[in-house]
């Protein structure tokens, strides 16, 4: 029996581009031949969102990177899910290795962000990841499993269809170094367990586990390969026409 799972790729532009630069973006998304059973999601930055939503063909979806935990009030220069949504826009990326580590958010808060997310109606691909010296340590299991429960915790029964959980080794995101098929591979199978212990059989059959840090045109097909390695989160590679052959990797 063939898992479920519709491969999905996500492109992450983090804080990169500028109209110009994004219209050349939306130029080979457009004009390239997207595999059209893969889930495709761009992730422009915030400013950028709703240009990108009304510029890119409906057939791609649209993230934001990130966004706040309410709805809205006195929380200045934060952007909310109803926000997100009223501009068209359907998924948020939470908790990136970035936000977690650059601007210091918590388990907790991004188990928040996830909840509200999705009780304003958005899909999320929360992110879960450990650092190079835990690797060292042998603390990933904990690590991630900590991670994952701060998050599933906030998750209802009937909103786990519009979640993607990405799983990004810190090590490996913009360092050139990739996780080898078996050692992602190993972790995906690790976390779906865990889904299945920890929340349901169903849940951990159906849920998309993606994989990010250093995808490249050249090692997407063997990751691709690997049965529980469902997509990717890309991240300087989604900026260049490359990234087609990442969403293609499949075929
Ligand atoms: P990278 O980034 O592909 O540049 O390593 C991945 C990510 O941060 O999602």
């Amino acid at each position: 029996l063939s898992a479920p799972r519709n491969f999905f790729v996500g492109g992450n532009w983090k804080l990169n581009g500028n109209k110009q630069e994004i219209g050349k973006i939306i130029n080979f998304l457009t004009a390239g031949n997207l595999d059209p059973s893969t889930e495709v999601v761009c992730a422009p930055p915030t400013i950028y969102l709703e240009y990108v939503r009304q510029t890119l063909p409906s057939s791609v979806c649209v993230a934001a990177q990130n966004c706040y935990k309410v709805p809205k009030g006195a929380f200045t220069g934060e952007t909310s899910p109803a926000m997100i949504k009223d501009v068209g826009v359907e998924w948020a990326i939470i908790g990136h290795s970035e936000r977690r580590n650059v601007f210091g958010e918590s388990d907790e808060l991004i188990g928040a962000k996830v909840g509200h997310a999705l009780e304003a109606g958005l899909k999320v691909i929360p992110c879960i990841g450990e650092k190079l010296e835990e690797m060292e340590s042998g603390k990933t299991e904990e690590v991630v499993f900590c991670q994952l429960k701060a998050i599933a915790d906030n998750i209802k029964p009937d909103q786990w269809q519009n979640v993607v959980i990405a799983y990004e080794p810190v090590w490996a995101i913009g360092t050139g170094k990739t996780a080898s098929p078996a050692q992602a591979q190993e972790i995906h199978v690790m976390l779906r367990k865990w889904l299945n212990d920890n929340v349901s059989a169903d849940v951990a059959w159906k849920t998309r586990i993606i994989y990010g840090g250093s995808v490249t045109a050249d090692n997407c097909r063997e990751l691709a390969r690997e049965r529980d390695i469902d997509g990717f989160l890309v991240g300087g590679v989604s900026l260049k026409p490359d990234f087609v052959q990442i969403v293609n990797a499949r075929q």
